[in-house]
Order: structure tokens, then sequence, then C-alpha cells
């Protein structure tokens, strides 16, 4: 039989699963965060009408589903 304290039950039942839910809370937290930063990399605006649309491919240009007009990957740029 395995003899233990009251402090040692304590963390067993409490601190052990505490400690397990912080670690998938963080773990979650990463992957959104990363899901978040993704997202935002596929985003482009458009330099013409300024609609938000997500990138189709890899390509540097890409055609705005609104207006039609190219627009770069990269971001916005000023225009002069
Ligand atoms: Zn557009």
């Amino acid at each position: 039989m395995i003899e233990l304290t009251l402090t040692e039950l304590a963390f067993f039942a409490i601190g052990l699963p505490m400690l397990l839910l912080v670690l998938l809370v963080l773990k979650e937290r990463r992957r959104i965060r990363r899901r978040e930063r993704q997202a935002a990399r596929d985003r482009v605006v458009c330099r013409l009408c300024l609609s938000v649309f997500e990138a189709t491919s890899r390509d540097p240009v890409q055609v705005c589903p609104d207006c039609g007009g190219s627009t770069d990957r990269g971001g916005a740029r000023p225009l002069g």
C-alpha cells in the first residue's frame, strides 16, 4: 500500500491536473497565434479598391476578386 501525506495527495489530486491544464492552454494559445499569423500572411489588401481578400496562390502578384486589379502580396507601400 502506498502511503501519502495530505500534501502529497492534494498535489496529485489537484496540482498535477492543474499543471496539465495550464500546459494544454498554453499549447492551444500558441496554436491559435500561429494560425492567426498564417492568416495575416495570406491576407492581401487591394491597392485600388482597398478590399481585403485571401491570397489563393503563392504568386507575388494577386488579382483582386472585386475589381480585377493586380496587387502585390507584400503589403501596402507608398504609391509615389
Ligand atoms: Zn480591388
